[in-house]
């Protein structure tokens, strides 16, 4: 058994409830997930509006929370109005984004900048209209759950 079918198979036995052995956490260890092991997938079209490309990173093994994906939005690109029920990290890596928090003005971000959405905010993050985005989402999950997503941010509301 590989490594990672290991740490799955833990990680899906805690989230039933049951209690990781000595034995299971001995079998952890460090871990080196090397570029490019994992293939790139398209962000769902109930989740995101235009071409979104999501490269997961790490997801922690119960009980461990944290997870996190490269995702880069072509322009014009961007998620569904959605919240985060511990909250979400954002780091901009490439290109020039927009996010905007209910009721807040669209902000531009750019490579090096941190967006932080406390627990509940609904919000959205994407590309700007004429140059795309690369951020990594940094993640914790709350009963198996990550995020909650309602509607598409219409093209009156992606206007800048
Ligand atoms: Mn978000």
């Amino acid at each position: 058994m590989t490594d990672i079918s290991r740490r799955k198979l833990i990680a899906g036995g805690t989230a039933l409830g049951l209690c990781a052995s000595a034995a299971d956490r001995a079998a952890l260890s460090m871990e080196i997930k090397r570029s490019g092991a994992e293939a790139s997938r398209k962000g769902q079209a109930d989740r995101f509006t235009g071409t979104v490309w999501i490269d997961p990173l790490f997801q922690a093994a119960e009980p461990g929370r944290v997870g996190g994906n490269h995702v880069t939005y072509e322009p014009g690109a961007r998620t569904y109005w959605h919240s985060h029920p511990l909250g979400q990290t954002l780091i901009i890596t490439s290109g020039l984004g927009w996010v905007q928090r209910e009721g807040g003005p669209i902000e531009e971000v750019r490579p090096g900048d941190i967006v932080w959405f406390p627990a509940g905010e609904k919000h959205w993050h994407g590309a700007s209209a004429s140059t795309a985005m690369t951020h990594i989402a940094i993640t914790e999950s709350l009963n198996g759950k990550n995020a909650d997503f309602l509607d598409a941010v219409s093209d009156d509301q992606y206007r800048r």
